[in-house]
């Protein structure tokens, strides 16, 4: 059996866990295994048709009211039981924030080994084992791990990787509700309460056009500039290490091998140089187009489109016959009403 982890929060899946659902699919036909999905919380019932359509054969869900806010000390021992009693071959994990710290804590538990933040995954044709592929060195090369001798193989996969694919056939699957043994003394840490950070903008893994901005760009003011542009183009900003270590942007909006992975249709680089870990968090498929001052860049040498110089006359223009042309879309469609 493949068991995925679907993360919810406030009763909402989270994308990742779908993700992962459709690509242990694919890789139960390969060892000829089923599907099931895993999910934890208090109020979460509701959730089982969708984790159906997307392709589990079976839905556990681990109830109760202890789970109704995430906790790792209570996460891990619930999950710890349920894969224990389950005995999967396979466990995959959403690389978010709470799969990080959850996938390592109930490896330990279950004295298995974790490949985290994977990027490809595929069964091994003669041994029937988990290739789990991640970078390593710095992004410089692909590292391919199997765990051949603990269950389950685990694996930590980074959001955005592989595409969600609900069922074709109408499905219908095993719900089983799980009530796992624990208490409130289990936990070692207390949430009281949960902030929500309000995001402004759209999570840069779904956005189609993104305006991202390196070093090169040099200030917080400078982020406003690509900013207006990217409203402009009906897309989104991002940035680099540099940028977010800089404190221009937020850290939920860094590309590359410690940040997100990106597959937008159009990528304009903003005086980011083009490191191999920056790289790492662009999809291939993706248009590239990059402004540097710099000709011998690394970026220059992937991009589709290269404009050498420096970038605030060369955005400032772009803003300049974009806005022109939005305001004489608005004039025409205000003649046309
Ligand atoms: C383990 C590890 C993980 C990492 N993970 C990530 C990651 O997830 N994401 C990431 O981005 N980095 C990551 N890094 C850092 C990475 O190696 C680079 O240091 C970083 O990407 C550099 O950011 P940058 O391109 O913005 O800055 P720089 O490399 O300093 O490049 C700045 C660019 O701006 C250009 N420039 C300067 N002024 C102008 C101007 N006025 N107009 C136009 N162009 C100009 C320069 O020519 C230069 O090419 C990681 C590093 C390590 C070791």
């Amino acid at each position: 059996m493949i068991m995925v982890f679907c993360q919810q929060d406030d009763g909402n899946l989270h994308r990742v866990g779908l993700e992962l659902l459709s690509k242990a699919v694919e890789l139960a036909k390969d060892i000829d295994a089923k599907v099931t999905a895993v999910t934890v919380g208090s109020d979460i019932s509701h959730l089982a048709t969708t984790l159906t359509q997307y392709g589990a054969d079976r839905v556990i869900l681990v109830k109760s009211e202890l789970l109704e806010m995430y906790n790792s000390d209570l996460y891990t021992k619930a999950l710890s039981e349920v894969v224990e009693k389950e005995k999967p071959e396979i466990f995959l994990i959403g690389a978010t924030q709470l799969g990080r710290e959850l996938g390592p804590r109930l490896a330990a538990r279950l004295k298995t080994g974790l490949t985290a933040d994977c990027t490809h995954l595929e069964i091994d044709k003669e041994t029937k084992l988990l290739l789990m592929t991640r970078p390593a060195f710095g992004g410089n090369l692909m590292a391919t791990i199997v765990c051949p001798n603990h269950r389950p193989q685990m694996a930590t996969v980074r959001p955005g990787i592989f595409e969600p694919h609900t069922s074709d056939t109408v499905k219908s699957a095993e719900i089983v509700e799980y009530t796992p043994s624990i208490s409130f003394e289990d936990a070692r840490i207390v949430v009281e309460e949960f902030f929500e950070k309000v995001r402004e903008d759209l999570d840069i893994t779904q956005a189609q056009v993104i305006v991202s901005g390196g070093r090169g760009v040099g200030s917080a003011e400078g982020f406003e500039k690509l900013r207006e542009l990217a409203n402009l183009l009906g897309g989104t900003l991002a940035g680099s290490r540099a940028a977010v270590d800089n404190g221009w942007i937020d850290k939920d909006r860094q590309v590359g091998q410690t940040g997100k992975v990106v597959k937008p249709k159009l990528y304009i680089a903003i005086g980011i140089s083009g490191a191999i870990q920056h790289l790492a968090g662009i999809q291939e498929g993706t248009y590239i187009v990059a402004i540097n001052k710099d000709a011998d860049a690394p970026i220059m040498k992937i991009a589709d489109l290269g404009i050498v110089g420096d970038w605030q006359p060369i955005v400032n223009g772009l803003i300049k016959k974009l806005s022109k042309k939005a305001s004489k879309e608005d004039d025409y469609e205000m003649a046309r009403s």
